[in-house]
This record gives structure tokens, C-alpha cells and sequence, in this order.
């Protein structure tokens, strides 16, 4: 799941075009050691928060998606030659000031609930120390991880916020778009925005301005939903 963008990763047309320029830009810059092209990108900054990428797995293909047009964003490489563990994360997170941060983002290029449970120890490492986190995600982990309270373990893990991507007005064109693995995401990530705001999570639904995508109608669902709304 991104700043004006919610999603795990950045999916936004413009945007994506502006970081495809941004990050030939920056490949035209001088070498040193300090590129982040060089590097593989765990933890990026941008917005005044500090975005983790922790995998490139998802249980969606959509359309819009930029893995399909890049390899990384805002100059960062988020393409991952492997995931990156729990303890390779957290010797990361040490290296930052965590407290300027607004805060804490699972992001990046793919679906952070893929990797659930080091969502869940890394929010908690987080939380104890007082640093507001949020998910970015596909809402679809309750398909993935069936007989788990997937909201009720991030919950009480100690997340502070959710963004679900929500894409579409309805069932048929979510799946032309988003082409998720599993039947029934749609009524998925409604559920687990539901649930969300039940949690007493901050909570918002995020749609992608895509051609025939009425977004009044998928305002008119996140709000009843009692989520906030955002087009990015
Ligand atoms: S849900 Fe998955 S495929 Fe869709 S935009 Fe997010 S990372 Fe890309």
C-alpha cells in the first residue's frame, strides 16, 4: 500500500508518471555512495512519514498498479531481491529518529498483510515506544488468513490507522481492475473497513481515478461505512 496515494504502493497515474521522471532524474545524478538507487529501500521518507516497504507480494494485480511501470518511487528502489526480516526491519528502524515522523507507514510495493504477523510485532515494537502507525492495504487479509480477526489482532497490536483501497462502486469493476487471487474480495475489504472503524481505528477508503469509476458512488460507500474518503 502512499501519502496522497493511500495504497501499499503508488498507483496513482500522475503520480506514477511524475515518479518515473523523478526517478530517471535522479538515475542521471552523479553516483555516490548515498544513492538510493543503489540500494534496495526498506524505509523511505516523504510527507514528513516514514514509509516501510516489506514486500513485493499481493494478493492483487491491478491495472493501475505502478510495479507494472517502474521499479520504485520518489528515487527509492522498492523492487526486493527478498524480504527483508523481522530483525533486519527493526536494525533499520533503529537508524531513525522515529519520533519526528507523523508516522509510521507498511506501504510500499506490494501488500504489507502478507507478511501479517511482522505487521503485527513490528506495530507493536512501534507502539511501545509511542510512534502512531498505520497500514496501507488491499483489505483482503481476512481472505488470506481465514479463522484470524485479522482487525482485532492490528487492533490490539496497538495500529493506530488504516487505509483501504477501495477502487470501484462495485463488485464487477473491482475485479476488471483490480484482479484480485480470491473470490470475494470486494465484500472483503468493505467488511474489513467496517470492522475497522468498529475497532475505533482512523480509518479511510482511498479509490484511484480511473475512466468509468464513478467516485461519488464510492464516496457514498466509504462514508457509510463511517471511513473516511480520499481520491488519489
Ligand atoms: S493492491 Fe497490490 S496490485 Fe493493487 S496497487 Fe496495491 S500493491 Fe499494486
Amino acid at each position: 500500500m502512499l501519502p496522497l496515494f493511500a495504497c501499499h504502493n503508488r498507483s496513482f497515474y500522475p503520480r506514477v508518471y511524475y515518479d518515473q521522471r523523478s526517478f530517471l532524474r535522479r538515475s542521471m545524478m552523479p553516483d555516490h555512495d548515498n544513492n538510493p538507487l543503489r540500494r534496495e529501500t526498506l524505509c523511505y521518507e516523504e510527507f514528513g512519514n516514514l514509509y516501510l516497504n516489506i514486500t513485493n507480494r499481493c494478493s492483487a494485480r491491478c491495472i493501475f498498479c505502478i510495479r507494472n511501470f517502474s521499479d520504485g518511487v520518489y528515487g527509492y528502489r522498492l523492487r526486493l531481491s527478498r524480504e527483508p526480516s523481522e530483525e533486519e526491519i527493526l536494525r533499520e528502524l533503529e537508524h531513525f529518529d522515529l519520533k519526528k515522523y507523523g508516522e509510521i507507514v507498511f506501504t510500499g510495493f506490494g501488500e504489507p498483510t502478507c507478511r501479517l504477523d511482522t505487521v503485527l510485532r513490528i506495530t507493536e515494537w512501534l507502539h511501545k515506544r509511542g510512534i502512531p502507525v498505520r497500514l496501507d492495504t488491499n483489505g483482503h487479509a481476512a481472505l488470506m488468513y481465514p479463522g484470524r480477526d485479522v482487525v482485532a489482532e492490528l487492533k490490539a497490536a496497538g495500529l493506530d490507522a488504516v487505509s483501504v483501497s477501495l477502487n470501484a462502486e462495485s463488485e464487477e469493476k473491482y475485479n476488471r481492475l483490480c484482479r484480485p487471487a480470491f473470490e470475494g474480495s470486494y465484500p472483503a475489504l468493505l467488511e474489513f473497513t467496517r470492522k475497522a472503524v468498529m475497532a475505533g481505528l482512523r480509518t479511510r477508503m482511498t479509490v484511484v481515478e480511473q475512466p468509468g469509476i464513478n467516485i461519488g458512488e464510492c464516496e457514498r460507500i466509504a462514508t457509510g461505512l463511517g471511513a473516511a474518503f480520499k481520491v488519489r
